[in-house]
């Protein structure tokens, strides 16, 4: 079983405007609202592969009642736990080709609701195989809080993949235990590094990588958007590139990338077979109009044309 964690869901709210008028009434009969975050993304990505899913992390309220029931709609499997505070919204307003949104930082958790959240995390990790992590800490959990679910996974002999930025990807890089994979992208290894690195020169992302910070993850991949993919596997780096799609809506690839990577590893692909597979898991969700959904059909036909490159 895969057991995907998301620390702050949120119900994405998303409001398509002809044009968006400032200090006076906008209408619309058009909104879709659907269950958010970046956790949960990966969870629907691996769903509509047919992965073995189970979806943890906080619930409150109303919002969190909202989002539970989606989950169950779609016949995914869950166990958050409860929290007092009011699960957050995030809202897109769509106009003029342009995307502007409002995120709310989200409810804090309690000293009490952590624990809680830690004994039925212990629990679900016994039964897992491959457990990820993704997105950003709610108020009220220490920045090394992903830390600890590292630690605790790999005492299970589980493998566990961290997709996080800032802080908390700073603490799980600095513990003693570590993760199996990380999937930054360039902006976020960027700001990891305090050092600006561009797509023309992966060079230098290569030397980096291979700094101590970055010592026993076995996995890293550095996902460039359409450019594909500079991956390190132990010692080996890969350029990953693909071929050209028309994307609908990119937002959530890099979830869908980690999505397929967990179902990858999960049926035991090799490596090869495991960046091909992922990075044609974000390409199919870049095609979908929905955030954190794919076609497996587009990923098998993208297979075939994804070049995996050994650098040497
Ligand atoms: P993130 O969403 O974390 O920023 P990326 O934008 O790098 O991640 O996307 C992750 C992966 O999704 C890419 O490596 C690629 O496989 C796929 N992808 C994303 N955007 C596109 C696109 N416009 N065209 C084709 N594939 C894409």
């Amino acid at each position: 079983m895969i057991v995907t964690v998301t620390m702050n869901p949120s119900i994405d709210i998303s409001y398509p405007l002809a044009s968006l008028n400032v200090d006076t009434v906008n209408r619309t009969d058009q909104v879709s609202k659907t269950a958010g975050g970046k956790g949960l993304n990966v969870t629907r990505v691996i769903h509509d592969l047919k992965g073995d899913v189970l979806a943890t992390g906080v619930l409150g309220g109303y919002h969190g009642a909202f989002i539970a029931d989606e989950l169950k709609h779609a016949g995914i499997k869950q166990k958050f736990t409860d929290i007092k505070e009011e699960s957050r919204d995030s809202i897109a307003v769509l106009h003029e080709g342009n995307q502007t949104e409002i995120l709310e930082a989200g409810p804090t958790v309690s000293y009490e609701e952590q624990q809680n959240f830690l004994e039925n995390f212990k629990e679900l990790i016994k039964k897992a195989k491959i457990v990820t992590i993704s997105g950003s800490l709610a108020k009220g959990l220490p920045s090394n809080f992903y830390q600890t679910l590292v630690q605790l996974t790999e005492e299970q002999s589980a493998k566990v993949l961290v997709d996080t930025s800032g802080e908390s990807l700073h603490q799980v890089l600095a513990g003693k235990q570590k993760p199996f994979l990380i999937k930054p992208n360039l902006e976020e290894l960027s700001t990891l590094l305090r050092h600006s690195f561009s797509i023309d020169r992966l060079e230098e992302v290569q030397e980096e990588l291979i700094q101590p910070i970055f010592a026993g993850i076995e996995w890293i991949i550095v996902s460039l958007g359409k450019a594909g993919a500079l991956a390190k596997h132990k010692d080996c780096f890969y350029r990953v590139t693909l071929p050209t799609i028309k994307a609908v809506n990119p937002v959530g690839s890099g979830d869908a990338t980690v999505a397929g990577f967990a179902y990858g590893l999960s049926q035991e692909m090799d490596e090869i077979e495991l960046l091909k597979f992922c990075m044609a898991t974000g390409m199919a969700n870049a095609q979908e109009g929905q955030t954190g959904h794919v076609s497996p059909v587009n990923i098998q036909s993208h297979i075939e044309k994804i070049t995996v490159k050994k650098i040497e």
